[in-house]
């Protein structure tokens, strides 16, 4: 039987974005700037500069242009794994005997495995039209720098990966595949920078934290001639790259005739989210539509339901700007659960504003288990292995669908597929022999972190 919507919707070439949406056109407060911490004062373009690719710099501060243009060697390069398919997942919908109507955008079918490419290759990009040598970066659960890897190959750019060390032990493959495609890894935190072994000399067999990961790709970036620091998350810049997601997203929905009630996306640093929610959000700002937007997040690393809305440090070693964002203080150093992309402290100030106006109508922190739970359920209907990430999304959209079969309501539900877990299998491996734990912070613990938010006369 023929049905009207297919499995998977792809849009034709010509129907693919050309530009970037910058969601800060937008809205109509706009997020507190980026402060320098010697002077108190916003963040300059010269001083983001120094940190940054010049024209990544200027994006990071533009607030008034709705759209930019994508160049040409980023719009051929997303043309190797571009548009990203949205599924209908009608095996979902089966297996939960829901009235919902499900749909996601699957951006693990790259090489990289996740949504991570789709800025890495533009970061890499402005790099090196700059004329830059080389970059650094960090890496948590290794998606950013196997993404940014493959983005300095193409580019011909050396790359110098710091990964938080548990999951450099964690994950020895996704280490492997970073330098198979030419990266240099360091597990973090290292004896290579000042903050580094600080780090070390205060706790000998710290596995490391994102945070501290950042302070160590930083210092290196500062000390090394004509090199850059790239993030692969939190940035205005990388909301910017991401929002493909988005707009693919809609103008796919839209040639099926479909909008969507309800909104997922996990949070981490909050890229993905940014990216998938954008186009929509535009319609919430402008009053056209009225979805609801659920940002997903780990009860270990509840950044958004229990952190504070305050200006912080983006790294432990507070050495970068500081961001308003809703933040566990940077000295948070979250338990090792395996989604490593969603450890991290803070929240992109985008997603915190619009979170904290109301715009993003929800966050809710999930345990472990259940998104382990959630993931086996999607898997063994949908036939794709998530990563833990991207599970926390799929757990919600999962809860939501069976609210629709309590209520019997038609809701349409889309969420981000962010990536698969081929790499995640040891955490896969532990769930099933039920040795997989949860933890969630004690309010002891959060205010321990809480105390390392900078003092702001
Ligand atoms: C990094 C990552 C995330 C979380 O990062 P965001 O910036 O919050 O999107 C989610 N899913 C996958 C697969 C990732 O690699």
């Amino acid at each position: 039987m023929k049905r009207r919507i297919p499995y998977r919707t792809f849009l034709k070439p010509e129907q693919l974005p050309k530009c970037w949406y910058n969601i800060k056109a937008d809205m109509k407060e706009l997020p507190p700037p980026l402060i320098n911490p010697a002077t108190m004062r916003p963040v300059s373009l010269d001083e983001l500069s120094s940190i940054f690719a010049d024209e990544l710099a200027r994006q990071e501060l533009n607030c008034t242009d709705r759209f930019i243009e994508i160049p040409n060697d980023i719009l051929e390069y997303y043309e190797t794994y571009r548009p990203s398919p949205l599924i209908r997942a009608y095996n979902l919908e089966r297996r939960l005997q829901t009235p919902a109507r499900i749909y996601y955008k699957f951006e693990g079918g790259n090489t990289s495995g996740s949504h991570k490419l789709n800025s890495a290759v533009a970061q890499a990009y402005y790099a090196k039209r700059q004329g830059l040598s080389s970059l650094t970066t960090e890496t948590g659960a290794g998606q950013w720098g196997t993404a940014l890897a493959m983005a300095c190959a193409h580019f011909n750019l050396p790359l110098t990966v710091y990964m938080v060390k548990i999951s450099a032990l964690q994950k020895p493959h996704r280490k492997a595949v970073i330098e198979s495609f030419g990266g240099k890894v360091i597990p973090s935190p290292s004896t290579t920078t000042a903050v580094g072994r600080k780090i070390l000399s205060a706790d000998p067999n710290s596995g490391g934290s994102l945070g501290c990961a950042i302070s160590e790709a930083v210092e290196t970036a500062a000390n090394t001639p004509n090199c850059r620091y790239v993030l692969g998350s939190v940035l205005d810049q990388v909301l910017l790259h991401q929002s493909v997601i988005g707009l693919e997203a809609k103008a796919a929905m839209d040639s099926l005739d479909e909008y969507p009630d309800i909104i997922i996306g996990c949070a981490g640093g909050g890229s993905n989210l940014g990216g998938l929610i954008c186009a929509y959000m535009g319609d919430k700002l402008n009053k056209r539509a009225h979805p609801h937007f659920i940002a997903v997040e780990p009860d270990s690393c509840p950044s958004l339901t229990r952190g504070q809305y305050a200006y912080d440090f983006c790294d432990a070693g507070r050495i970068t700007p500081l961001a308003r964002m809703y933040t566990l203080g940077s000295g948070f150093v979250p338990s090792g659960i395996h989604a490593g992309g969603l450890r991290y402290h803070g929240m992109s100030p985008i997603i915190s504003k619009l979170y904290h106006d109301g715009h993003i109508d929800e966050a809710r922190a999930v345990s472990q288990t259940s998104v382990f739970d959630a993931a086996m359920e999607f898997s063994t209907a949908e036939g794709i292995l998530p990563a833990p990430e991207s599970a926390h999304a799929i757990k919600v959209a999962i809860d939501e669908a069976k609210k629709c079969r309590e209520s019997g309501e038609r809701r349409v539900i889309l969420f981000n597929l962010t990536g698969t877990g081929y790499f995640d299998m040891s955490a896969y491996i532990q769930y099933h022999a039920k040795e997989m734990t949860n933890h969630s912070p004690s309010d002891e613990e959060l205010c321990a972190g809480l105390k390392s938010l900078p003092k702001l006369s």
